[in-house]
Order: C-alpha cells, then structure tokens, then sequence
C-alpha cells in the first residue's frame, strides 16, 4: 500500500444510473452520477456551488435533467473526464475530487 499521498483511482465500472469507484488503498464506492454530476468544477458548473444555497438550486436543476450514462475517458494519471449529455460536456474529476465526493456522497462497499 502507498504510504504517502492520495489514493488514486485503479478502476471505474459504469452502471446506468451509478459507477462503482475502486481505489489503490483498497476502498471501493458506490456513486451516482447525479453526485458527481453536481461537483463538476468545470468554469461553467463551479460558481453555481460557491455557497449552500446556489448548491441546492444547482443540485435540483440537475436533478430535473433526464440523467444519461455518460462517456468517461482517462485524462493523464490523475483525472477522469466526464462527458454530459446535457448541459456540461467538460468537466474534469481528479482522483482526489472523485475520492472525497465518494466519501461525502458514495456508499462504501
Ligand atoms: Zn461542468
């Protein structure tokens, strides 16, 4: 086990509503896309989650959206980017945001 850092993703297996998330120091979550969906630090998601209250409007326009697997592709050794069918296509998730939406949202398997 790496002693030092953060854990970082070692798999992703899509669902259609959900992912499941492993990482290198063996912890496993389940995660709905409508979670990650709303932690999107993308220029145009991030200044609608600057205080609780912009995060519950942003959280239940998304939750209205019909909500569509999305594409994931690697980006580097750090980050996963999620393509959106609706609204955002370019948001970037690195491992340590994924991990603490995983804790803060996921359930740990
Ligand atoms: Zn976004």
């Amino acid at each position: 086990m790496k002693m030092d850092g953060e854990p970082t993703l070692v798999s992703l297996s899509r669902k259609e509503t959900y992912c499941i998330l492993s990482f290198s120091d063996d912890e496993t979550f389940e995660l709905d896309y409508l979670d990650i969906r709303k932690s999107c630090q993308c220029a145009k998601c991030k200044p609608r989650q600057i205080n609780d209250q912009m995060k519950i409007e942003f959280g239940e326009e998304i939750s209205r959206l019909m909500l569509v697997k999305p594409k994931v592709e690697q980006v580097g050794n750090y980050a996963l980017r999620f393509e959106w069918p609706t609204g955002c296509s370019s948001g970037i998730y690195s491992f340590d945001h994924l991990r603490m939406i995983s804790e803060s949202s996921g359930k740990k398997l």
